[in-house]
């Protein structure tokens, strides 16, 4: 099959299995260069495909030897269909963990579900004994209640009263006007079931049952708050409601996890495009002025350059660095800094179509974009022809 990239709307329908490989050995490759870390032993990544879940997973085995097992959710190929660009990736990062000699298993399925925290439990029971690191990395439009079978729809809305901003079409390089009506009570609550920390607790509070967390054990999830310029719709909207709750878990967990001496966290991670921003209104404009600002003071990261500082200067540091007062890691330290900021909001108002490309990292944005799902890739030859049929080497599960 020859793959070429396939965009509706912010999305791509198809993935490339030898771009998606290469840019995975291009973030091992990072890790390497950075060196040991003085890190976990046993982690369990639950949304270790792509985005920040992919990078911890492997920050964790080529930062720290760790063995890692990870669950995701991701679509095979089949004869007329390429795989999701998070099962390519996921099968590159084992193939090249496993040639190294490292521990990796992965897990397919709905990580929401009773059934795939057992089968994970079982793999820990079986392989690992106890993890010491939960990374807890998912995010997903939708989920269906364990317990009561009730499926949850997220909404990205404002709250209280509609937003009206700028916004752009990445692809087709316009800023057009966008107005999002509030979010009803009902959508408030279901995005908060999605994306909140009800699963995330159920998680722990499962491990913890089945006596296979560590003496010491921590336990990370990401979040976003982001400047005032998208609070109405990020850090004040539905998703931000989702994140204080996640933030309110940790706090509870906290409580949890004394009994074997371990820790919650919320480490704020910055603005970066992975499948879940690209689908935020406004994110890919701020996105992409963030970008041309950040690349032109030299601060600019992406996920794998954050998560090595997430793990050697906060989690495994000896003197780790401090947290904010409500006890946020924050490793969008540079996204917020005053003068990249000030920045922003006064470039905001002056973008239109017509200097979108020139005055900010459009570009940049969509290149990445291209990316995630293996396309743009330095050295790919996109004219050839590639089997989309690939294993994942120690797939434990597929649903
Ligand atoms: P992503 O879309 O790249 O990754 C999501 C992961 O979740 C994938 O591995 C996917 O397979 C998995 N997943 C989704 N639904 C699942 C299910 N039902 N069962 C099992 N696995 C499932 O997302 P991301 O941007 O890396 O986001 C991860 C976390 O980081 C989220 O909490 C997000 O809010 C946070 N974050 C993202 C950004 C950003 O700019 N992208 C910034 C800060 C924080």
């Amino acid at each position: 099959m020859i793959i070429q990239p396939k965009i509706r709307g912010f999305i791509c329908t198809t993935a490339h299995p030898n771009g998606c490989a290469k840019a995975v050995l291009e973030q091992i490759n990072y890790v390497k260069a950075q060196g040991k870390l003085n890190g976990p032993k046993n982690v369990l990544v639950i949304g270790a495909s792509t985005g920040y879940g992919l990078a911890s997973r492997i920050v964790a085995t080529f930062g720290a030897d760790a063995k890692t097992i990870g669950v995701f959710y991701e679509k095979e190929a089949d004869e007329k269909r390429t795989a999701s660009a998070g099962w390519y990736n996921s099968a590159a990062f084992e193939r090249y963990a496993l040639e190294q000699g490292y521990y990796a298993k992965s897990i397919n399925g709905d990580a929401f579900s009773s059934e795939i925290k057992k089968q994970t439990a079982e793999l820990i029971r079986k392989d690992l004994g106890k993890i010491d690191l939960i990374i807890y990395s998912l995010a997903s439009p939708r989920r269906i209640h364990p317990d009561t079978g009730e499926v949850f729809n997220s909404a990205l809305k404002p709250i209280g009263e509609s937003f009206s901003g700028k916004t752009i079409d990445a692809f087709k390089g316009e800023v057009k006007d966008v107005t999002i009506e509030p979010a009803t009570e009902q959508e408030i609550k279901n995005t908060i079931a999605v994306m909140g920390g009800d699963d995330w607790e159920l998680w722990i509070s499962y491990l913890n049952k089945e006596g296979l967390l560590a003496s010491g054990v921590k336990t990370v999830a990401y979040s976003y708050l982001g400047p005032v310029l998208t609070h109405s719709i990020y850090k004040n909207g539905t998703i931000g409601k989702a994140k204080e709750h996640l933030k309110a878990t940790a706090d509870k967990l906290n409580d949890t996890l004394k009994s074997v001496n371990g820790e919650a966290m919320v480490s704020v991670d910055k603005a970066v495009v992975t499948q879940a921003s690209a689908a935020i209104p406004v994110v890919p404009l701020y996105i992409a002025l963030l970008f041309k600002i950040m690349k032109a003071k030299g601060t600019h990261e992406g996920c794998i350059e954050q998560i090595y500082r997430l793990f050697k200067d906060y989690l495994y540091a000896s003197k780790p660095l401090s947290r904010d007062e409500e006890g946020y890691i924050r490793l969008d330290d540079l996204e917020l800094e005053p003068s990249v900021q000030q920045a922003i909001t006064s470039a905001w108002s002056t973008i239109t179509t017509d200097n979108l490309s020139t005055e900010t990292d459009v570009e940049g944005y969509r290149n990445d974009f291209y990316r995630l799902f293996g396309f743009n890739i330095d050295g790919v030859d996109y004219e050839q022809d590639v089997n989309p049929v690939v294993e994942i080497p120690s797939l434990v599960e597929s649903k």
